[in-house]
């Protein structure tokens, strides 16, 4: 399949109207913008029941440095497991574009959603196509400043509404929205909705395919992942140029077997496919780094071939083998290697997350000062002990030594540990050692810690106690 040479960057840009279509392709991509707007703008608003009382069932609390995704809550430390995810997802990527092309970005991206309902609301106010050119070239007067000015209304409108449901995925939403409304939200908040309106306003009203084509990395990486048996759109040459090429449906040329006989293919020239492309590309070119894969021109072809009374799949979704009359190969080792290592990313990822521990606890000894001999010649080691909390359930802990003989543990004012629900707290103990009991050398031991509420829950961590050998030889002429 061809490519197209590259425009140049500061080439002047032409104006795509984009035609409205109906059909197969068309009913997908609506559905899906229905669904994507209907998840992004409502979710805030689900409430979901946790041990710690209702909450919001998809909050990112940067506060508290946690994420609750319904059951799911990850914290700050748990970074590793988000950083699976985008490697999960991106290999998702890559192996769906070695398959299916660039279906992602025809029918999941967000660019292409939100540029997708700010064509809707531009043929809404301004009209079809051929009316939408007129109006762009006609004079500015008191119509064209209306239909111009409400089309840039609304999309400030979706552009802002999108910037503030963003937002409210970062706090609580009903709290927020009112404060939002009385002007009393965070700066942070003001200002995010500031950039998604502005952001969400120019890519997909004003930049709309400039984005895909210039901006995008994914465009210019995509054909790495492509072969000859990957699934694109494709407008099928042998059939539509016949011998002697396309032409219009003049009156002897109107059947097909007519059509046949004088050697014309049966693309009846119509150009359908070129006026609903929202890239403004002629699939009839070859396959084109612009073509975002979505399938509108295949809607708008088989609409004509329905019309003229031909098959329908002039354009349709095939590979190059198959165009060519040979077999597309979808299971070959490239695929198999791609889907195994998925599937092995996947595996990991999840039983990781449902595995993973729900309380991390680490203990490091004090450095500065190694030990200290106190007033009655015990020697005193110090251990900061951490313990990160991710339930929703406040913890209370006691702590013990194994290995230790004749070692007093010192918990200061207390005798047990407290941690409060999703937090993570720090504590000193002291172990001091009396000097008729200082050993000759370091001591490996095991600090014991046993969750009072759920005794079944307890963690170890080995540590050493530090006796200077100095002292160990003075106590031993002290005895
Ligand atoms: S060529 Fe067809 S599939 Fe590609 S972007 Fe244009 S309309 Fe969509
Ligand atoms: S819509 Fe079909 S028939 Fe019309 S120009 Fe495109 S390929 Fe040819």
């Amino acid at each position: 399949m061809s490519e197209t040479p590259t425009p140049h960057p500061e080439q002047q840009r032409t104006a795509i109207y984009p035609r409205s279509v109906k059909g197969f392709y068309r009913r997908i991509k609506t559905a899906i913008v229905i669904l994507a707007y209907g998840v992004y703008f409502l979710l805030p608003w689900l409430r979901w029941e946790r041990e710690s009382g209702p909450s919001q069932a998809v909050i990112f609390d940067i506060t508290a440095r946690r994420f609750d995704i319904f059951d799911f809550t990850l914290f700050a430390q748990d970074i590793f497991w988000l950083a699976l995810l985008f490697a999960f997802a991106a290999l998702l990527l890559f192996f769906v574009t070695g398959i299916a092309g660039r279906v992602f970005c025809g029918y999941f991206c967000f660019q292409t959603l939100w540029t997708d309902v700010f064509m809707y609301i531009e043929h809404r106010v301004q009209g079809e196509r051929p009316a939408r050119i007129k109006l762009a070239e006609s004079k500015w007067n008191a119509q064209k400043i209306f239909k111009i000015g409400l089309t840039h209304f609304l999309w400030l409108l979706v552009a802002f509404l999108t910037g503030i449901a963003f937002t409210l995925y970062w706090g609580n939403a009903p709290d927020l929205i009112v404060e939002i409304l009385t002007f009393q939200a965070p700066f942070a908040a003001g200002i995010t909705i500031l950039f998604l309106t502005l952001t969400t306003y120019v890519m997909a009203g004003i930049a709309r395919e400039q984005v895909c084509t210039y901006m995008c990395p994914y465009a210019r990486f995509q054909s790495a992942m492509f072969d000859s048996d990957t699934i694109v759109v494709a407008y099928d040459s042998i059939r539509g140029e016949g011998k002697k090429g396309r032409h219009k449906p003049s009156k002897e040329l109107i059947k097909r077997d007519k059509r046949e006989q004088q050697g014309y293919g049966d693309c009846v020239d119509c150009g359908y496919c070129v006026q609903v492309c929202p890239t403004g590309i002629d699939i009839r070119n070859g396959l084109q780094y612009q073509c975002t894969t979505c399938a509108l021109c295949i809607d708008a072809c088989s609409k004509i071939m329905t019309s003229v009374g031909y098959p329908k799949g002039l354009i349709r979704y095939s590979s190059e083998n198959e165009m060519q009359g040979k077999r597309t190969r979808i299971l070959k080792p490239k695929t198999i290697i791609y889907g195994l290592v998925l599937v092995a990313v996947a595996v990991i990822f999840f039983w990781g997350l449902i595995a993973r521990s729900v309380v991390d606890v680490s203990v490091r000894q004090v450095r500065q000062p190694l030990f200290v001999v106190l007033s009655n010649g015990d020697i005193q080691n110090r251990y900061a002990i951490k313990i990160n909390n991710k339930t929703d359930r406040q913890m209370w802990l006691t702590v013990s030594l194994r290995g230790l003989e004749g070692a007093i543990l010192d918990l200061g004012r207390f005798d047990k540990i407290h941690v409060s629900a999703a937090s993570s707290s720090t504590f000193y103990v002291k172990i001091k050692m009396p000097p008729r009991k200082i050993l000759k050398e370091n001591k490996s031991f095991e600090f014991v810690l046993t969750n009072i509420n759920e005794k079944s829950s307890n963690w170890t961590h080995t540590d050493n106690f530090f006796t200077p050998k100095k002292l160990f030889k003075q106590s031993v002429l002290n005895k």
